[in-house]
Order: C-alpha cells, then structure tokens, then sequence
C-alpha cells in the first residue's frame, strides 16, 4: 500500500463525512509551522522561512488549538526546521493523542539527537526527508557538504528503527529526470515507504532562474510519469497527469491550510501578501476561496502543488466508476 491503512481510511472517513454533511470544502492537511528558524538555507527556500529566530516560535496550546479548530486528520509539521522546536515531544504526543496522523517534514540533520529515543515510532508518525537529488544535487540545493549522506544514513536508522519515512523532493529547472528516478531507486535500496515529487514553487523572494515554466514542468513531469509505475510514488496517477499537463484541474488551497508564527495564512503556504488571520473561523470566512480556485491570480499562473491539486485530483477521479477503481488500485499496489 502507498500508505498505511489507517492514514489511507483516516482520510477517507474524512471525506465522507465532510461531504455528507454538506461541506464543499473542508481541510484534510494542516500545516503547521511552528518556527520559522532552520539548520540550513536552501536555495529554493522562502528566505522568511528559515531566517526566524527560535525566540518567536509558537506555543504547543496555539498549535493544538489550530489543529483543534480545523478538524484536519492529518499533521504536517514544517516551518523552519521542525526538530529544532523544543517542544516537538510534545507537541507529537498532543497530535497523536487526538487521533490525528503526523507527517514530519525534516532535513533530518537531527534526528538522531532530536527525534530517536525521544519520540518513539508510530503508526501515526510519518518522517518526510527533503532530498533534492543525488549527492553533488542536494549538497548543492541545501548549500552544504555532506547533508545528502547524513540524511541518507538517518532513513537507514529510521527504517531499522521501525519509523514510517518518505522522501520528499522538489523538482527545479536544473534538475534531471534521470536524477528523480535514481531518487525513487534509492527508495526501494533503503527500503523507505515513498517518495513525493513536486514541481519547486515560484517564491518573490527566491532567485527566479531556478524555477520551472509551464511547459516545463509539463516535460519533466511526463517523463516522471512515464517510469512512475515502477516505483513507490506518493503522488496520485491523477495528480502526475496534471502536473505532465495532460489535464486541467482547479485548485482546493483550503485542503491543505497553514498555520504560521503570523497566524493563519491565507489562501495557502506558498502565497505572501494576502493576508494572515488571528482566528480560524475569520481566516475561513474572509478568504475568498472561489477566487484562489480560479488560478486567475498571477502567483497561482505557474503552481502545480501537490498541497493545491492532490484534493482535486482524488475528487475528480472520484466522479467515475472508472476513476474510482483506478484509484483504489493505485492506493493498493506498491
Ligand atoms: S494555485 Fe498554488 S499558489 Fe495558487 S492558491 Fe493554489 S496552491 Fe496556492
């Protein structure tokens, strides 16, 4: 299975009720920042993300009341760099007491000193390791030596310690193809659960060459889908057809809601300047979702998100009997 049964039926169970009970839209992921400090600086990081200082984090009864508030079953904990947060045991066991799923997106620098022994595997506790490519790649991309082999030897000492964990990677316009598949090998060789791909987002702040145009991502993203089958991704077949281009879907930025050190943000992670919100029941209010599904504004012209699209996706498969047994089958094999 790409996930494990409970997460996979979580999810669903979700969707269910939600829609039974009228809800057009609805999150399924929270993602929660709770520091905007890190270890590194990626090149294709939003410089506010991890230029914060550890002073400003948030506190666990603010992240929990954020969870609380949305009703998402799912977790991401991002920022910033999540080990770095002193309170993570905590804030881990708070999760995972409400029955909720953690996904822990990490450069897995600490792990070992921060996360093993401390906090103990889980079926409710996915690690997601960023990898953006091989070795000479990813030392580049995080503009540091020797960060590929620490975070390689940190999926091997999870996966001996029994943690669920992912790869996650970006794709940019440097980056081969033949790179992403050696990525999805090197899954199955450390026996890793998955990987994610997505294309790199288009950040005000960042330098622009290192991002992909349309058409581009449609080109890397067919041939990604081309050897796909082969491998452990955790993209739906749906989401890799869009991304490739070869269908068109609106966005859902309300599946997917972020909850920073500024408050809730609005309408999802990767947009800056529309606002940010105190109170959950404002932020969902005052967005204008209708507009942000649209993708008429110019900072959606060259997203194609995983956050944004995969709820699109699954709904749109969901539609045919076809689309459905497809899915199912997808969720299945691997
Ligand atoms: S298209 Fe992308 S940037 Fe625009 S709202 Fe959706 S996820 Fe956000």
């Amino acid at each position: 299975m790409r996930f494990p049964i409970g997460f996979t039926m979580a999810q669903a169970k979700h969707r269910t009720k939600m829609e039974r009970s009228g809800q057009k839209r609805y999150p399924t992921v929270i993602m929660l920042e709770p520091l905007y400090t890190c270890n590194l600086a990626c090149l294709g990081c939003s410089v506010e993300r991890h230029t914060g200082k550890l002073v400003d984090r948030m506190p666990v009864a603010d992240l929990l009341k954020a969870v609380d508030d949305c009703g998402a079953p799912i977790v991401n904990i991002c920022g910033g760099e999540p080990t770095l947060y002193p309170e993570l045991k905590e804030l881990c066991e708070g999760i995972i007491v409400r029955g909720k799923y953690i996904i822990l997106c990490t450069n897995a620098l600490k792990l070992d000193t921060k996360v093993f022994d401390i906090i103990p595997p889980s079926p409710h506790l996915f690690l997601m390791i960023h990898l953006d490519g091989m070795r000479e790649t990813h030392d580049y991309v995080c503009n540091r030596k020797g960060v590929f082999d620490k975070a390689v030897e940190m999926v091997k000492q999870a996966r001996d310690r029994g943690y669920y964990t992912y790869l996650n990677t970006t794709v940019f316009k440097e980056t081969n193809v033949s790179e992403v598949e050696d990525l999805c090998k090197l899954v199955d060789e450390l026996k890793a659960n998955g990987i994610l791909i997505s294309p790199g987002y288009e950040y005000e702040s960042v330098d622009k060459e290192m991002f992909l145009t349309k058409d581009q991502i449609h080109e890397k993203f067919k041939a990604i889908r081309e050897f796909s089958p082969r491998y452990k991704i955790n993209a739906t077949p749906m989401f890799l057809e869009f991304a490739a281009g070869m269908r068109e879907l609106p966005c859902a930025p309300w599946s997917t809601v972020n909850y920073t050190p500024k408050g809730w943000k609005a309408p999802c992670y990767l947009v800056e300047g529309a606002g940010y919100f105190e109170s959950w029941d404002e932020f969902w209010n005052k967005t204008n979702w209708e507009y942000w599904e649209s993708r008429l504004d110019d900072k959606c012209q060259n997203c194609k998100m995983h956050s944004g699209f995969e709820h699109s996706a699954v709904s749109e498969a969901m539609k045919t009997v076809g689309g459905t047994i497809k899915l199912a089958a997808w969720s299945l094999s691997k």
